[in-house]
C-alpha cells in the first residue's frame, strides 16, 4: 500500500476469519468494543500517514473504528459473549476512578489497584487486535509462530497465555485509538530486536502484546501476571501506575535509539474529527 492511498475498511463480505481462519460470512468488529469508548465520528489513518503527516485526506467513519474481518462466531459468541465484558468493565473502572478524583479536585494517587479476570481480559484484547486488519481476499491469514500462538490461545479457552508472550499495559490518557497487529521494534544501540508485537490503545489503557522479548530490550512497564492464573474466572490484582506514563505515541513512534517495522495494512489510528477552522 502506498502511503498516500486512502485506507480501506470494507473488503469482501465473505472470506477467511482473521481469528479462527474459517471461510464464512464476515462481520464488522468494533475496535475497541462498544461500551469501552463511545463510537463517534473519527478520522482514520495508517501509522505512516500519521507519522509523516501525509496530506492524504483521512477516511471518515461516523461510528468508530470498525473492520469487516471476523466471522460471526468469533465476533458474537466468543468476543461479544465471553470476553468483551471484562475489558469494558476494567476500562470503566479506571475511567471512573480518574473522573471521581478529578471532579472532587483530589490529587491523583501514585497508583490504583484493580482485580481483573486476566484470561477474559487478554482474550478480548487479542481478539480485537487480530480483527484489526482486512483479510487478504480469497486467502486464509498468514501462518507464523506469533499470530498462530495468539489465535490458538484465543480459541482454546483452557489454554494459558503462551510462554513467549508478555502483555504490558499502562495508563493512556488520549482520545486517539490505535490498533497495530504487527509491529517489530529494534534498538540501534545493541539492546536487541523484538520481531513480533501488537498493540491496542484507547482511553484509558494501552496494551502491548510482545513476542519473545530479548532480556536486553528495555520495556519499563508492568505486565499482566500470567503464571498462576488459568481458569476463565480466576482473578488477579494488577497495579496501574498513574505517574510513570510513557509518551502518548509510545511505542509506535520510535525513540531516537530505536526503529520500527510495520505493515501499512495493519496499523490503524483513529482520532476524533477535527472541528472546522482547526485545520
Ligand atoms: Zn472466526
Amino acid at each position: 500500500m502506498n502511503k498516500h492511498q486512502k485506507i480501506k475498511f470494507e473488503g469482501d463480505r465473505e472470506g477467511y476469519c482473521n481469528i479462527c481462519c474459517n471461510y464464512s460470512q464476515l462481520t464488522r468488529d468494533h475496535i475497541p468494543p462498544q461500551g469501552c469508548v463511545r463510537p463517534t465520528s473519527l478520522e482514520l489513518r495508517t501509522l505512516t500517514q500519521y507519522i509523516t503527516k501525509s496530506s492524504t485526506k483521512a477516511t471518515v467513519s461516523q461510528s468508530g473504528l470498525k473492520m469487516l474481518s471476523i466471522c460471526g462466531n468469533c465476533n458474537n459468541n466468543l468476543l461479544g459473549t465471553k470476553y468483551d465484558s471484562e475489558l469494558i468493565e476494567v476500562s470503566k473502572k479506571v475511567d471512573n476512578m480518574l473522573r471521581v478524583q478529578r471532579e472532587l479536585g483530589l490529587s491523583l494517587p501514585d497508583q490504583i489497584n484493580l482485580i481483573i479476570k486476566p484470561q477474559r481480559l487478554i482474550r478480548s484484547v487479542i481478539g480485537h487486535i487480530l480483527a484489526g486488519k482486512l483479510p487478504i481476499a480469497g486467502k486464509p491469514p498468514i501462518s507464523a509462530p506469533f499470530p498462530d500462538a495468539l489465535r490458538n490461545y484465543f480459541l482454546d479457552q483452557s489454554s494459558n497465555i503462551p510462554d513467549q508472550v508478555e502483555i504490558y499495559y499502562w495508563l493512556y490518557p488520549s482520545n486517539k485509538q490505535i490498533v497495530i497487529s504487527s509491529l517489530a521494534i529494534g534498538s540501534t544501540v545493541g539492546e536487541g530486536f523484538i520481531s513480533g508485537s501488537c498493540l491496542l490503545k484507547f482511553y484509558p489503557l494501552a496494551f502491548w502484546v510482545v513476542w519473545d522479548k530479548p532480556t536486553s530490550f528495555p520495556i519499563n512497564f508492568t505486565k499482566i501476571p500470567k503464571d498462576k492464573v488459568k481458569g476463565l474466572d480466576e482473578t488477579c490484582e494488577i497495579m496501574i501506575d498513574l505517574r510513570n506514563i510513557p509518551h502518548l505515541d509510545y511505542p509506535e513512534v520510535p525513540a531516537e535509539d530505536q526503529y520500527i517495522m510495520s505493515r501499512q495494512d495493519s496499523t490503524f489510528l483513529a482520532q476524533p474529527k477535527k472541528q472546522k477552522g482547526f485545520g
